[in-house]
């Protein structure tokens, strides 16, 4: 076992499992993984003032930063485990190389230090004590805040240690075991490596939590109550089922019906109906419409992209339309914020189409940015519609999530570029401000591009509904 092995358990059992001992070929890459990887190198190696040095060698020349560096060692009742510390930085002290010694160091995303960053700091100390022959009785959990580099100190007490070793144990029965059940909470699902392979078994075995709304505290609820996978769900008259839940306080038993009518979708392929009572999509777009779709990087708060696409109207061919893609490379607003205000008002009448909110989000932040009076802004915001939000309204589909990739997949919508998604936008914008090769841009926009088109897709299925209806 390893410390990736940790840091997978610490978040799913089952993910620690299928790393050490699953078929490779089931596993798809992650972008995630690899933004995270060029993160912390960044960071890493502005922490050490560039004096970053990978291996052994690094150590013995006393380097301030070294990593890449795989130690093996014996824990404790013969069991054989491996450390691959994040980061090593040189601090005072005595060891086997001189009067210095080394700090494991550990990179943090986001503003919580969790248990999966203390275990890996503890669980490096103890290999790393008796190989630098020094002890260690802090660790260091690296982060940015505000692009400055913020440095915690973590003592690393007899407890944790303690802790730590109860978990490796744990950890060491469940790699010598069968595979684990799917976690509870799915929600960990949507950036591990392994989602797909466990996405069929959970559907192959009928999993609550593959139900829209169900998360693992109502499912826990439903299996106490019998109803232990969607099958059962699907079978279950609405009223039946909110009597039987009726006792739980809780608001979301009202949704028992919505689960009922989901399961339902869900096993047979079919979607279900549920009102057009807002959707007015049909009337509001017949002059024409945009679709408007953002990328951007979340954790530096910069949009670099703004696409539009012009729709005159829905009998135009998908290759006449015209898409303009408005890239905001610097972050230095004024250029790109012209260009979306020319484009929005040229077309004052026309709504604007998106899929989620952060797009009139971030057009309301400009609007406010470029002083727009409080009646402008509201004039310019009433012209978006969420697209979003009117399909939960007007639709129950047979399907996992509402989310763009997944609705407009069902509709056969294909990306033109395979295996896309946010993160993977986001991982060639990171790519493209390391290497400014325009090859990344061209990518970044193709897939900006397919969003747009696949909003159309989704805009045509509400407008052609409510034609039949009309
Ligand atoms: S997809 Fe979910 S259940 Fe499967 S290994 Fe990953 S986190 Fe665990």
């Amino acid at each position: 076992m390893n410390s990736l092995h940790l840091k997978s358990f610490t978040r799913c059992k089952r993910k620690a499992w299928l790393d050490f001992k699953g078929k490779k070929s089931f596993e798809v890459w992650s972008p995630h993984k690899a933004i995270d990887k060029i993160n912390q190198f960044k960071i890493f190696s502005e922490f050490c003032n560039g004096e970053i040095y990978t291996g052994l060698k690094a150590c013995e020349n006393g380097y301030q930063g070294v990593i890449g560096l795989k130690i093996k060692g014996n824990l404790f009742q013969n069991i054989n485990a491996e450390i691959r510390p994040q980061l090593l930085v040189k601090t005072k002290g005595k060891s086997k190389w001189g009067q210095y010694k080394y700090l494991p160091a550990v990179y943090k995303l986001g503003h919580k230090t969790t248990k999966e960053h203390l275990f890996d700091l503890a669980f490096c100390s103890m290999l790393l004590e008796s190989f630098q022959e020094s002890k260690i009785e802090n660790g260091l959990v690296i982060s940015t805040f505000d692009k400055k580099v913020k440095v915690e100190e973590i003592y690393l007490n007899k407890k944790l240690r303690k802790k730590v070793l109860n978990v490796l144990l744990n950890l060491d029965e469940c790699l010598k075991g069968s595979i684990p059940e799917i976690t509870q909470d799915r929600k960990k699902c949507t950036i591990c490596s392994w989602q797909k392979f466990c996405d069929k078994e959970a559907k192959e075995n009928g999993y609550l939590t593959d139900i829209d709304g169900i998360g693992s505290k109502t499912a826990s609820l439903l299996k106490a109550k019998g109803i232990i996978n969607t099958q059962i769900l699907a079978s279950y008259k609405e009223k039946q089922l909110r009597e039987k839940l009726s006792k739980f306080k809780d608001l979301k038993y009202e949704k028992a019906s919505i689960f009922v009518k989901q399961a339902k979708a869900y096993i047979s392929g079919e979607p279900y109906f549920i009102s057009n009572k807002t959707n007015d999509l049909l009337e509001k777009t017949c002059s024409g419409f945009y679709i408007f779709d953002i990328e951007s990087n979340p954790d530096e708060k910069h949009d670099f992209l703004y696409g539009f696409l012009k729709v005159n109207n829905l009998s135009i061919k998908k290759e006449d339309l015209i898409y303009e893609p408005i890239l905001n490379l610097k972050n230095n607003k004024g250029e790109s914020y012209r260009q979306i205000i020319e484009i929005l008002f040229s077309n004052k009448e026309w709504p604007v189409l998106h899929y989620g909110e952060t797009e009139k989000i971030s057009i309301i932040n400009i609007a406010k940015n470029l002083n727009f009076s409080d009646q402008e802004i509201d004039s310019l915001a009433s012209r978006f519609i969420d697209l979003h939000t009117l399909i939960r309204k007007s639709w129950i589909l047979p399907l996992k999530n509402y989310g763009l990739k997944t609705v407009s997949h069902w509709l056969g919508f294909e990306w033109v570029q395979k295996n896309v998604s946010g993160s993977k936008a986001l991982y060639w914008w990171i790519q493209y401000q390391i290497t400014e090769n325009e090859i990344f841009l061209k990518k970044i926009i193709q897939y900006n591009k397919d969003d747009c088109l696949a909003t159309l897709k989704i805009a045509e299925y509400l407008i052609k509904d409510q034609l039949k209806k009309n």
